[in-house]
């Protein structure tokens, strides 16, 4: 069997894992890891019910979460939504105030000077509103591919697809897609991912990523996939 080059490591180039199989893989992964600690995010989408309010916490905590651990981000965030409410607040924070509120979230200093920006620009553009689209959320200083798409997915309910470095390792190691990037995964995503799984890939794979096909060390020898994965059949594991 022949090996490529998938950007973190060498995985065996034909997939094992296909498409017709991701409904009972997320199935299995809903089911066992259903007490799973919650992320942040799910946290405030069942919080808030206006949108307008879910909209700003969900943008402002993606904000906070980018290269930072969830544990940070659950503190931090809270913290920050006690002083912050809406864009208005955020708008009128000193920065060097917000900046004291968001440490110890990675960047928080370059992170307290985009959630500035956007506040002004969410002001004057958008009525003090999120921004609806993933086009114009991408114009949002610091905003990028992953938090656009999750946004207008979980907040709008509108088509796409989040991939943040948990889906775009897990999808090229399964041997699902090849690709260097999370956003060359999203792209590859779209083209080979039915509709119905473009939101749930993020819900199963942040949760299987943290807590079980880990970055580093993930636990091959005890998953139901490690026969058909591609990167744990290169690897010998097959006990399955
Ligand atoms: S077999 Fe290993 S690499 Fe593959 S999905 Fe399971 S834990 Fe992740």
């Amino acid at each position: 069997m022949s090996l490529i080059k998938c950007g973190m490591s060498k995985i065996n180039q034909l997939s094992m894992i296909e498409i017709s199989d991701l409904e009972a893989i997320f199935k299995k992964i809903e089911i066992d890891f259903k007490d799973a600690p919650k992320l942040y995010i799910s946290h405030e989408l069942k919080n808030y019910s206006n949108i307008d309010d879910k909209a700003f916490r969900v943008l402002v905590a993606a904000v906070i979460s980018l290269r930072t651990k969830e544990k940070t981000t659950w503190e931090v965030s809270e913290r920050v939504f006690n002083s912050v409410k809406n864009f208005k607040d955020l708008n009128n924070i000193p920065v060097e105030e917000l900046q004291s509120l968001l440490v110890p979230a990675g960047f928080y200093k370059r992170k307290a000077l985009q959630l500035k920006t956007i506040a002004a620009v969410c002001l004057s553009d958008y009525q003090g509103k999120v921004p609806e689209t993933i086009d114009e959320l991408l114009k949002l200083n610091g905003v990028g591919r992953k938090v656009a798409n999750l946004v207008v997915t979980e907040v709008f309910d509108t088509d796409g697809i989040c991939v943040d470095i948990h889906v775009h390792r897990i999808c090229n190691r399964w041997g699902l897609v090849v690709s260097k990037n999370p956003n060359e995964t999203e792209l590859i995503l779209r083209d080979i991912l039915p509709k119905k799984y473009w939101r749930i890939i993020n819900q199963r794979l942040v949760i299987f990523g943290q807590n079980f096909c880990l970055p580093i060390n993930p636990k091959c020898n005890n998953c139901f996939l490690n026969h058909k994965c591609a990167y744990a059949v290169d690897k010998g594991f097959m006990s399955s």
